[in-house]
């Protein structure tokens, strides 16, 4: 992929937020476009197909990994989740700066694929926090609950390996600050 510094890269555990803090980048600059993933996850109350992920089955995603149609993927918290290669290609082809939010593992095969993208971890204030907001959410059960907050243990100790660790207290601020490291 050609230009491929103009793939962002949004990671950091469950909870943290990177979801409203990527809203709050998509209305400040009209010139990122944010990748659709794939997942085998159920979708959750409100969320739509091809808004906020496209909803596969285990068979149709496991036949995408063997077409290669996917940039990266990997396995969350018992489901599956994925970075459609087509788009992402178009996008950048445009002219469009494409970011990706996704978790840690596939965070690294980008980076390793792309070494010239730019990958920024978000941290949360405390792990106190992270669990207040995951639980808080209430979108999960108890058992995918804990194995976000496992995971988040694990996640966190990798934040080291990115470009950028950014905290983030608050929305705006932590946007303003994503889409500066952007710009530059
Ligand atoms: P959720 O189930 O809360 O929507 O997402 C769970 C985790 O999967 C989050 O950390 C989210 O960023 C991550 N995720 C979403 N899409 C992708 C993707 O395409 N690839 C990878 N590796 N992770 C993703």
């Amino acid at each position: 992929m050609k230009n491929s510094q103009k793939l962002i890269i949004l990671t950091g555990p469950s909870g943290v937020g990177k979801g409203t803090v990527v809203k709050e980048i998509l209305s400040k600059d009209k010139n990122i476009w944010l990748s659709i993933s794939a997942t085998t996850r159920q979708p959750r109350e409100g969320e739509k197909e091809g808004e906020n992920y496209f909803f596969l089955n285990h068979e149709r995603f496991k036949e995408m990994i063997d077409q290669n149609l996917f940039l990266e993927w990997a396995q969350f918290a018992g489901n599956y989740y994925g970075t459609p290669l087509s788009s992402v290609d178009e996008k950048i082809k445009k002219g469009f700066t494409v970011l990706l939010e996704i978790e840690v593992e596939g965070a690294k095969q980008i980076k390793e694929k792309f070494p010239e993208c730019v990958s920024i971890f978000l941290l949360p204030p405390n792990k106190e926090e992270l669990e207040r907001r995951i639980r808080n959410r209430g979108t999960e059960k108890e058992e995918a609950i804990k194995k976000r907050l496992l995971r988040a243990n694990y996640e966190i100790s990798a934040s080291n390996e990115f470009d950028f660790v950014l905290t983030n207290h608050n929305v705006d601020e932590t946007a303003n600050r994503v889409i500066k490291l952007i710009q530059t």
